[in-house]
């Protein structure tokens, strides 16, 4: 499938998809679309920003604009990825303002009142996104009605089941009909999401856009070993020799906060974002970043997933990520639609055991050296140095702490099998995903990198943080000296 106009779209939807410039279906809408329209149920998994909400966004309206019966529930993570299909859904319907669109919309998300979702519920709507929790919360009170669900999409599902939803997701299917379509999303899929997709789907198609361990190709890596004397005013040197929107992730709420008044104290434009924000201003900030009244966002991993905004040109990882594959989430918000984008990380050397994570997620098939041959490799196996440190192993259980207070069984993640639970900045409880018992391939874009003033490309040919690490480490050391 090579355009849009194959698929024999609904004008409504076809005049839409012209307005938005969406001339070529992506490669994610190119198989899961047909599939979809032929009433299949999906399991799809795609890479961040590959344009996966259009990818089910698309068969959804047709549907509903085909026949004047049922109804469609879209239940996603975070009340910012909600807004952003529901956004799209309302351009794809063909109006920006969900008054004018030929169907009934209702937004269903936690932090927003009441009221305005009654409101909504009342007129029918046929089209419903929100999160389990407060879709949970109208079922119980009996304001919303799930029987004429025709069309049920599970987004970012690996995000849902982290954030503890599992049980809010089989309360919510308990409403469903059995008979329906089911597309579920998820960017990794480790074995609980299949074990979920066993018993939410009907005989699925898989759909899969490149490895769903990696990120998009197009966004250059760097790292960056610092100290903590050094951490913030290297971050400093780096905004000041980069261009564009930038968005930095911190471990705290109360981080973002004060490092986004610091910055704006030497002259950069920024804001913070956080979970314990309350919704209104959440939007606000994200809004005003999308409208460039401000450069720079300091974030926590609230933002970590889904949020696209064309124009982010950096992504900095001032604190690292606690859980690996947030990583990749994280700087999945640059290069959005085919652009590029850099993503940097701040290292310093309390950070080991957490870039090694990284690292090893990224290169599953880097085999570890001996001491002296990688930079790494000392700790990897405790073969030499680090005192025989195994930060890798199943049976260790370091801990660290979350932004929230509560303490996380650090890498315990590497453990098949094993669930444990920790706290998310959000304050959800996180199942773990294990999804590290079945590693993809490394990524791979072919492009060179590039090192300047002691940064480093995570390898010769920007694919791997462990080729080329040899100089690397060695103008950190220099740095980290001088
Ligand atoms: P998503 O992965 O759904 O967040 O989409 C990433 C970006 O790609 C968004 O800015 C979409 O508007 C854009 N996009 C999605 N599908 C297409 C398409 N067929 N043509 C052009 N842009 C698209």
């Amino acid at each position: 499938m090579k355009t849009f106009d194959t698929l024999a779209l609904d004008p409504i939807l076809m005049k839409s998809l012209e307005h938005m410039k969406y001339n070529e279906p992506t490669p994610i809408q190119a198989q899961a679309i047909p599939l979809a329209l032929e009433g299949r149920d999906i399991m799809g998994s795609a890479q961040t920003g590959t344009g996966k909400t259009a990818a089910f966004a698309i068969p959804l309206i047709q549907k509903l604009l085909s026949t004047p019966h049922g109804s469609a529930l879209v239940l996603t993570p975070t009340r910012e990825l909600g807004k952003q299909i529901m956004d799209i859904m309302h351009q794809l319907l063909g109006s920006k303002n969900p008054a004018k669109c030929p169907i009934n919309t209702a937004f269903i998300i936690g932090g927003e009142p009441m009221g305005k979702q009654f409101a909504q519920l009342r007129r029918n709507p046929r089209l419903i996104v929100g999160t389990p929790g407060r879709i949970n919360d109208h079922l119980e009170r009996g304001t919303l009605k799930l029987k004429d669900t025709q069309f049920l999409v599970l987004d970012e599902t690996d995000r849902m089941l982290d954030m503890g939803f599992s049980v809010q997701l089989d309360r919510i299917a308990e409403h469903l009909p059995t008979q329906r379509q089911t597309l579920m999303f998820s960017a990794t899929l480790p074995k609980n999401i299949i074990k979920l997709s066993a018993k939410y789907l009907n005989n699925p198609e898989r759909v899969s856009v490149g490895s769903t361990t990696s990120p998009v190709k197009n966004i250059k890596q760097d790292v960056l070993r610092v100290n903590d004397n050094t951490k913030y005013s290297e971050l400093v040197r780096e905004l000041g020799e980069r261009e564009g929107s930038i968005i930095i992730f911190v471990k705290t709420k109360h981080g973002t906060e004060r490092l986004a008044k610091r910055l704006n104290g030497e002259g950069f434009k920024s804001d913070a974002i956080h979970g314990d924000l309350k919704q209104g201003r959440r939007n606000r900030v994200i809004q005003n970043f999308r409208q460039q009244e401000y450069r720079i966002l300091v974030a926590t991993d609230v933002v970590a997933r889904g949020l696209d905004i064309p124009h982010i040109e950096h992504v900095i990882n001032y604190d690292l990520p606690q859980v690996p594959e947030d990583y990749i989430h994280r700087i999945g918000r640059t290069a959005r639609a085919g652009a590029e984008g850099s993503a940097l990380c701040l290292v310093t050397p309390q950070d080991q055991r957490k870039w090694q994570a990284i690292d090893f997620l990224m290169n599953p098939e880097d085999k570890p050296k001996f001491a002296g041959q990688g930079r790494d490799s000392k700790n990897r196996r405790g073969q030499g140095g680090a005192k025989g440190r195994r930060p890798f192993s199943k049976g260790k259980k370091p801990f660290s702490k979350r932004e929230d207070g509560a303490s996380k069984e650090g890498h315990k993640h590497y453990a098949k099998d094993k669930k444990p639970f920790v706290k998310r900045e959000d304050g959800d409880s996180k199942e773990d995903t294990g999804s590290f018992s079945k590693r993809k391939k490394p990524f791979s874009n072919g492009k060179k990198p590039f090192s300047k003033n002691g940064k480093a490309s995570p390898s010769k040919d920007n694919n791997s943080f462990s080729k080329g690490k040899k100089s690397f480490y060695g103008q950190k050391k220099k740095k980290m000296a001088a």
